[in-house]
């Protein structure tokens, strides 16, 4: 009863092998639910890739990418905070390079971990994390003891080269060292490269874990098959069918990550407006599920459950129980039962 990601596994690797050969100072992003895969997975990844550097988002996740067989450097991209544990733990890893996005804490890291390796941030229009570039020229008195590996730049999606070259510039020539950007595109980046006279690094994880067509493909099953009529009332909230066929259950639901909404009961015009607004899907009416059921998108018959999902088939349509089916997902939301490389 799973939730199954298969993977051409032969086209994945040559997919994306020829991309990371393809960008010079590419460093994979391996974070969160590991794009799908896990973490360990992509790190075994950027082991085969040849990657010298692998980016993870946050300092618990290093000891994943440990396990998954990655022993070069590590780039923790969320910026370090004192209350942070591990993070500071991983100060004195000499594989580890840590994210400072204050100038204040060059000197907090500078005394709990004398020699720490850190790449600095720079803020951009995203205003996420970073100094400002009235702060940039400060790191150089700053730096005490560390080692300096460089300054980061976070761009929003799409970021304009515009805006990568004003700050780049400025962090260069306040402090020489590498720059490691994000969200820029290949050509604004490539481009970039040639300008400056220092090394670049461009994070990636999107276009190289799932940027390949036909490669991936999301599948669940049908656990189990009930007639109903017209008018019917069935599932949590007893809502009617809208005619003769069947009630499939389907395995993937919220906890997989299977589409947005929790399930809300919302009887009346108000709660349903309420759901409308924080994205509850039942109180729209008919609301098409992921799953693909002999070719089409099937309607839910009410919001996923924890683990599996109602869908209403019409009479015409042939299945039976055990059937795998097509389920369209985000990867960086989904959890997937069984990642198979086939
Ligand atoms: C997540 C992240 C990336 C990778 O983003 P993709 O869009 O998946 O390529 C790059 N840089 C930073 C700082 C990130 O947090």
């Amino acid at each position: 009863m799973s939730l199954k990601l298969h993977i051409d596994t032969a086209k994945w690797r040559s997919s994306q092998q020829a991309f990371f050969n393809s960008v010079p100072g590419v460093v994979p992003v391996a974070k969160g639910n590991g794009y799908g895969f896990s973490i360990e997975v992509l790190a075994g990844e950027a082991v085969r890739l040849g990657a010298d550097t692998l980016a993870v988002g946050v300092a618990d996740e290093v000891e994943k990418a440990r396990s998954g067989g990655f022993e070069g450097d590590i780039v923790v991209l969320n910026p370090w905070r004192s209350f942070d544990e591990t993070a500071t733990q991983l100060l004195a890893d000499p594989s580890v390079i840590t994210t400072c996005s204050r100038l204040t804490d060059l000197a907090k890291i500078a005394e709990r971990a004398p020699g720490a390796r850190v790449i600095v941030e720079v803020l951009t229009s995203m205003v996420r994390h970073g100094l400002t570039l009235d702060e940039v020229p400060k790191v150089t008195g700053e730096l005490g003891s560390l080692k300096f590996e460089g300054w980061t730049i976070h761009l929003p999606m799409n970021g304009k080269l515009a805006e990568a070259k004003e700050l780049v510039n400025a962090a260069v020539t306040a402090h020489h060292g590498t720059v490691w950007l994000s969200h820029l595109s290949m050509k604004d980046y490539l481009k970039l490269s040639k300008s400056v006279h220092v090394p670049t690094r461009l994070r990636i994880g999107t276009k190289l874990w799932l940027g390949a067509p036909d490669v991936l493909r999301s599948t669940a099953e049908i656990i189990d098959l009930h007639p109903v009529s017209k008018g019917q009332r069935v599932g949590y909230w007893q809502r009617k069918v809208p005619a003769d066929g069947w009630v499939a259950v389907v395995s993937g639901g919220t906890s997989h990550g299977v589409a947005l909404a929790a399930p809300t009961s919302g009887k009346t015009a108000k709660q349903r407006l309420v759901a409308v607004a924080t994205g509850a899907s039942e109180a729209i009416g008919k609301v098409l599920s992921p799953f693909t059921i002999d070719g089409k998108k099937r309607n839910f018959v009410e919001p996923p459950h924890m683990q599996s999902s109602l869908v209403f088939i019409p009479d015409s349509v042939q299945v039976s129980i055990g059937d795998e089916v097509d389920v369209q997902v985000r990867h960086t939301t989904t959890s997937f039962d069984q990642v198979l490389f086939d």
